[in-house]
This record gives structure tokens, sequence and C-alpha cells, in this order.
């Protein structure tokens, strides 16, 4: 069955009450992805002013966790003590990293100042030494290592992203498989479509009236002839992987109403077998509940088991009733699995933003990873149009600006 959002639970996230509070502590890296939408410009920033932004961030957005970005949050120098400042602030500090810099030192140090978990970053574009030209087959072995480093150290919460290329986009179910494979340690697995512009068919105003040079920003590229995957693409690849996989909650695009900008859904299985998926009703459920008790949505489960608990929303969400009926066959077959243990695994897709024939760019609808420049939220892809020209820039097609005409 393909997509329709009246299946579906939009989040009701917004612009001052959203569950993530996405912070750039540097713009610094240490490896360079084909995909990234940062470059260096300004470097670390102070721990005084890193601070003031996540009080800025609790005051206006309200959030559950701070997602510590970047540039590569783990060479930031006061990363540990910034972890500490946000947990001592009642918000759940989550760091995106590529991994690079991750010791089990490191590691240890980060768990005790109140890190609840990481975001990893692993694909097949990164140009990682040692690892160029490897499959996403192979890059597994990459994953392995640091679910298991983490799981090691345990009690913190660990999801994997990686960019999906057009020549990559095959590969998703390998990624899916290994997710799985490893349920009791990946908490969850998302996919981000791949958006580039090119300067050989666009042209570039700032303010409007001022032609600027596109090439300067590290998203943009000189051609780009393959096709963008999109978010249903994606799901549809899955869904052909793991039939028992469903979606579950979306944001929709800014422009286009029927762009699935983000996508999320939960897989519950065990490790032998996927059972079946959350639906919409257990989600509404989850952010809902969540509020009410705890004040903020939710964008990251913290490291629990909810295992069969999750079978209470049985009687509300058909989605998991089917579930519930296919463990409970599993169990009549092989009494043995009542008594191991249940999990459950999100697995989201997030499509970037769509830029129109017309200039305008459909962006993610209630943009979960909204940033600060310059005292102000922005969001964070488009971030460097801000610090280059002062302001998003208006992106046509060469044709369109020359009246079609050749
Ligand atoms: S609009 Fe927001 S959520 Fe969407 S890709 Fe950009 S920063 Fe991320």
């Amino acid at each position: 069955m393909g997509l329709d959002k009246r299946n579906l639970y939009r989040f009701p996230w917004s612009l001052n009450d959203n569950p993530i509070a996405w912070l750039e502590v540097t713009d610094i890296c240490n490896i360079h992805c084909e995909g990234c939408y940062r470059q260096y410009m300004t470097g670390h920033k102070t721990l005084e002013q890193v601070k003031e932004e996540v009080l800025l961030f609790k005051r206006w957005r309200n959030p559950d966790n701070v997602s510590i970005a970047g540039g590569e949050p783990l060479i930031y120098p006061h990363i540990v003590d910034l972890v500490a400042f946000i947990a001592e602030n009642g918000i759940k500090p989550i760091i995106l990293t590529n991994g690079v810099a991750l010791k089990p030192e490191l590691l240890r140090e980060l768990k005790q100042a109140g890190l609840a978990g990481f975001t990893m970053h692993v694909d097949s574009h990164q140009n990682r030494p040692g690892w160029q030209g490897k499959s996403e087959a192979e890059h597994n072995e990459l994953r392995q290592h640091y679910a298991d480093m983490i799981h090691e150290v345990g009690g913190l919460y660990v999801v994997f992203n990686s960019t999906v290329y057009p020549s990559t986009f095959h590969e998703i179910p390998d990624v899916l498989r290994w997710g799985q494979a490893n349920i009791d340690r990946v908490h969850g697995l998302v996919f981000i479509t791949y958006r580039t512009t090119t300067t050989s068919d666009h042209v570039a105003l700032a303010g409007g009236e001022r032609e600027v040079d596109l090439g300067k920003l590290s998203y943009v590229r000189e051609d780009f002839s393959e096709k963008f995957i999109t978010s249903p693409d994606v799901y549809d690849l899955l869904r052909q992987t793991c039939p028992e996989y469903d979606a579950a909650g979306y944001l929709g695009g800014t422009i286009q109403h029927d762009s699935f900008k983000w996508l999320a859904g939960a897989v519950i299985g065990s490790k032998q077998e996927i059972y079946g998926a959350i639906g919409k009703k257990t989600m509404e459920v989850a952010q809902a509940g969540h509020h009410f008790v705890r004040g903020t949505y939710l964008a990251y489960l913290s490291e629990a088991k909810i295992g069969r608990k999750v079978f209470l929303m049985s009687p509300w969400d058909k989605t998991v009733r089917g579930a519930a009926g296919r463990w409970l066959r599993e169990v009549a077959r092989h009494p043995g699995r009542l008594f191991q243990p249940i999990y459950v695994q999100s697995v989201g897709i997030i499509q970037a933003p769509d830029l129109l024939p017309d200039g305008r760019v459909d962006m993610c609808d209630s943009c979960p990873d909204i940033t600060i420049y310059d005292g102000k939220f922005i969001n964070s892809c488009r971030m460097d149009e801000y610090r280059l020209y002062g302001g998003f820039l208006t992106v046509t097609e060469r044709e369109a600006e020359r009246g079609g005409s050749n």
C-alpha cells in the first residue's frame, strides 16, 4: 500500500515546541563527507557561547534533547563540560558524530557527564581514510565496531544515520538487515536522501537582486545529472526488504502538500525475528503522553527495553496488534521465545530540501534541526547561506533566467 498521510500521525512539533535543539559547536571536521552542508569558516565556538545557545534553546524551543553537532563535535575541546551543562539543565545531550575520534575512555567520560546517546553518521561517501571505495555492506563492519563499543559501556542510546545517494540507494537493504540483526544494541536507523544544487544549471541571487557565486557553498556541485531519491522511494525499498516495517508518523513539506520530509516508524522484534511495527496510534500516545508527563515532545527513546509493554497498545493500534499476533504464534511454535527480550527499533527517512523550478525551496515543515545563527533560529541545512551571504539565496534554473531560450 502506498503512503497516505491519513494513515500517519503528523508530528505535533513546531518552532517553539520541538523535541530537538540542533547545537553546532564547531565547523571543523576530521573527514570530508560528500553530502555535508557545513564548511570551515570560523572554527570552535567558545564554551560560553554554546552555553548561551543552550539556554536560548531551553527558553524558546522547549527541547527534550540537544543534538550536539558540527563539524565534528568530538573534536570540540569542551565537549565533556558541555554535555554536563546540558544534562544539568534537565535536557538529554545527544552527540552526532562520525565516530572517528570516539574512544572507550572518552565514551566513559561522556557517559559520566550525563550523555544520553549518540547519532552515528556512517556511510560510504564520507571519504574516511582506509574506507574509500567500500560498499555500504562493508561499512557495516565499522557500524558494528561503534555499536559494540557503545553497547559495552551500556545505558546509552545509539542510532545510525546514513546519507542515501542515487548510487547507494540499492544498498539500503544491507544497512537495514545489519541494523535488525543488532536490534539489541542499535536503537534506530535513519536514511537521509542526498540533495545538491548545481552551478551549471542554476543562478543565485542574494537579497533578491545581487548575483552571487553559488559555487562557494560546500553543498553545491558543478554538475549532477542523477535523479534524486525521495522518501517514498526509500520507504518502498525498506518495505520490500522488511514487509513488517511500516511508517507511523510524518512531517510534510513547507510548500508541497504531498511531500514526506520526515517519515518515522519503529519495528518490534527480537534477535531472531521482526514481528511487526508500531502504528500511528502508538506514535500519538508516545508524543502526547510524553508531553503530558514530561512537558516535551519526544525524538529519542532513552536506552530502555520497552519490550512487550508495546503490545499493551494492541486494542487501539491494529499495526501493533498484528505484531503481537505474530509474536504469539511464534511463542506457540517455540515456547522458549516467551522469555526472550523484545525490542523496539526506530526507522526513519529524511528527504532533504527540494529546490523547485520557480526558485522556492520545499523544506521540512516544523524543521526539527533548526540551529542558532546570530541569535536567530535558522534551518541548519542552509545556514551557510546566512554565513556567506547574510540570508537565504534565491536560486533559479539558468533556463528560467534566460526566459527559456537557448
Ligand atoms: S529543513 Fe531542517 S530538518 Fe529538513 S533537512 Fe533542513 S535542517 Fe534538516
